[in-house]
């Protein structure tokens, strides 16, 4: 396989909730969720946390496909189409019910007394796109498959492939295990992904007073990856007690062949 028809993943942002930028937090990251995928020149965005500010727009078109409209997967929007000089920013979600729907919710975090900008200023160059578990949605050179996954308020999960590229790419963010919610599902979503990566905010033990928060733990990706067989599977959404002495721990109960703590900065290839 060459270079350009590998897909690169550049973990941006790892924390969940907020950003963390303490002493005990440098490794692990302090950016909340941004993962960018890159195959070639193409590339594609997941989620606008804070990790979006590490990197620059592109002079193209750039695709933001976000999972929910909680803070800490969309605060970086505003900064980075503030730097959007040429091409346009297509946003995608199936987290609404139509384009209009899709603009309430925007508006309503970064409208009236959310942010200092008009609106109609930050989201000049921008075009929105409203997919649905159904239907598949096609960018090319890109294929998006979405799935609802257990979070208030709702969220969607993401299965990405490319067209030169034969790997496909899950993004389950943010998602809570849940005996009534259909894991089998889930898993036939994530069958065989070279990558999943999920959402482990927390470790089992540290897990039930934060039941109903909508997060999952390391253990149940740890069964998810066994339950999905998929080849990879990564975790983030670092909840904010995670700190970097936290590490050792964590990486003690993977399996390193195919289980990855990501990082801020972290950035393998399919
Ligand atoms: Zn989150
Ligand atoms: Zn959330």
């Amino acid at each position: 396989m060459t270079a350009d028809t590998r897909m690169r993943v550049d973990f941006l942002g790892t924390r969940g909730a907020f950003p963390l930028n303490i002493p005990e937090t440098q490794r692990l990251g302090t950016e909340t969720s941004c993962v960018m995928l890159t195959v070639g020149a193409d590339r594609l965005i997941l989620d606008a946390g804070t990790g979006l500010n590490r990197i620059a727009p592109s002079e193209g078109d750039d695709l933001i496909v976000l999972t929910h409209f909680h803070y800490d997967h969309v605060l970086g929007l505003p900064y980075f189409l503030s730097r959007k000089k040429e091409g346009r920013v297509t946003l995608i979600t199936s987290c609404a019910d139509d384009v209009s729907h899709f603009e309430n919710k925007l508006s309503h975090i970064f409208g009236g007394i959310g942010f200092p900008v008009e609106l109609s200023e930050i989201f000049a160059n921008t075009r929105l796109i409203v997919g649905s578990e159904s239907e598949c949605i096609h960018i090319d050179p890109w294929t998006i498959d979405s799935i609802a996954l257990n979070h208030p308020g709702h969220a969607f999960g993401y299965a990405v492939a490319h067209a030169s590229v034969g790997e496909r790419l899950c993004y389950l963010m943010d998602h809570e295990h849940h005996a009534e919610y259909p894991t089998e599902a889930l898993a036939h979503f994530a069958h065989e992904a070279a990558l999943v990566i999920y959402d482990a905010a927390y470790s089992d033990a540290d897990y039930t007073p934060h039941a109903g928060y909508g997060h999952s733990t390391i253990e149940e990706g740890q069964r998810f990856r066994v339950k999905s067989q998929c080849q990879q599977i990564a975790f983030m959404g670092h909840a904010m007690e995670r700190l970097d002495a936290d590490i050792s721990r964590i990486t003690d109960m993977l399996d390193p062949s195919r289980e990855i703590l990501a990082h801020d900065g972290l950035s393998i290839s399919l």
